[in-house]
């Protein structure tokens, strides 16, 4: 069966014949987590020089058959994406700005010599994925399907160079709120001794590297009973680059808010929105180039009044100790301050439909 999502992009659609009894699922709608459990199916498309983007189709989830040799497991050529699907009150479900995540996967593609996915297949294959599993979208309080779209070198070749055959693919995971008990500051690991990105490297980029690159100093991180790092430029390991899976942002004792500017970092679409979303509540808002002396002493004088972290995942946290080898500055010991809670709730209000989309940001699955 074909099924068209929109005017250019259209799929074969084949059901599973074993979906999740209905009882599981809602066990699992009732406590899922985050990344622990996957709908009934995922999409696929694969990709060779000779036939372009080809086989668009939904189907059975299930484990992909790779050679030994393939590609991707030697040389990491890979990219993927996060976004969120929620459910609104009227029962229509919606993503939040998925053309941007589609135009940063086509930046990610061309640093990783990947072929670029269209726009509209990478807008359309979530909507297929979220259509077939509408059922799997949980509703009630901060939750949502998190959609994992990822693309990946599937030639088996061990030649060094761009694959030959490469496979997009897309998976849905229902997410339960973030914080179940309540907003809690994160504390964050100065690391001094790693980078995660250099100039002209992959920072700027989606791909599992950077992520692999980055477990060790986790690892230290979670020792320093912090749950995440704060990664500084490589160059003169002075100014704040981002964490190791969401970017920064800095309030000012005069309303202004600052978030690093930097090459290497992976520009948030998160991070965007608040850019948008803090104008429209006042506040200044700039990009500029930051550095830990700025954060250590400025939260010490209190010129900079909160700090907090912004991604998909997390949303808007908080920042509650900021921690090196032998001294802290905590900027929030309790809940969030009062900007992160109101930049906060006014971009989930937004993505549950519980205000106007002044910007155009939704789009309706
Ligand atoms: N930085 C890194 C390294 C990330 O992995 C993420 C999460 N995708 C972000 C920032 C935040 O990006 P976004 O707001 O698009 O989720």
């Amino acid at each position: 069966m074909t099924t068209s999502a929109d005017a250019t992009f259209s799929y074969a659609l084949e059901p599973t014949p074993s979906p999740v009894p209905e009882q599981r699922r809602a066990e699992i709608l009732a406590n899922p987590g985050f990344g622990l459990h996957f709908t009934d199916h995922m999409f696929t498309a694969e990709w060779t020089p000779e036939t372009g983007w080809a086989a668009p189709t939904v189907k059975q989830y299930g484990p992909l058959q790779l050679d030994p040799a393939t590609a991707v497991l030697h040389y990491a050529q890979e990219i993927f994406e996060g976004l969120k699907a929620y459910a609104h009150e009227d029962g229509s479900v919606w993503t939040f700005r998925p053309q941007a995540n589609a135009e940063r996967f086509q930046r990610s593609a061309h640093r990783l010599a990947l072929p670029e996915l269209p726009v509209d297949w990478f807008v359309g294959s979530i909507d297929a994925l979220v259509q077939a599993d509408r059922a799997w979208v949980p509703t009630g309080g901060e939750t949502s399907l998190y959609l994992r779209p990822f693309m990946f070198a599937s030639e088996a070749f061990l030649g060094v160079r761009p694959s030959k055959h490469v496979t997009y693919c897309v998976i849905a995971s229902p997410a339960g709120a973030y914080f179940a008990g309540g907003v809690k500051p994160v504390n964050i690991w100065l690391s001094r001794e790693y980078a995660r990105a250099g100039a002209g490297g992959t920072g700027a980029a989606k791909c599992g590297g950077n992520y692999a690159s980055s477990l060790l100093p986790q690892q230290i991180a979670a020792e320093h009973g912090c749950e995440q790092v704060v990664f500084l430029d490589s160059e003169q390991h002075t100014y704040i680059e981002e964490l190791g899976g969401m970017n920064l942002y800095f309030v000012h004792d005069d309303g202004t808010i600052v978030t690093p500017a930097s090459d290497s970092i992976l520009e948030g679409i998160t991070r965007d929105a608040i850019g948008t979303i803090a104008g429209d509540l006042g506040h200044t808002v700039e990009e500029r180039r930051f550095g830990i002396d700025e954060w250590v002493d400025g939260v010490s004088s209190g010129r900079v009044t909160e700090v907090f972290a912004c991604g998909t995942a997390a949303v808007v946290t908080p920042v509650g100790a900021l921690r090196w080898d032998d001294g802290e500055v905590v900027s929030s010991d309790g809940e969030g301050g009062k900007v992160t809670m109101a930049i906060r709730e006014a971009l989930i209000d937004l993505q549950y439909g519980r205000t106007p989309d002044t910007h155009g940001w939704m789009h309706r699955v």
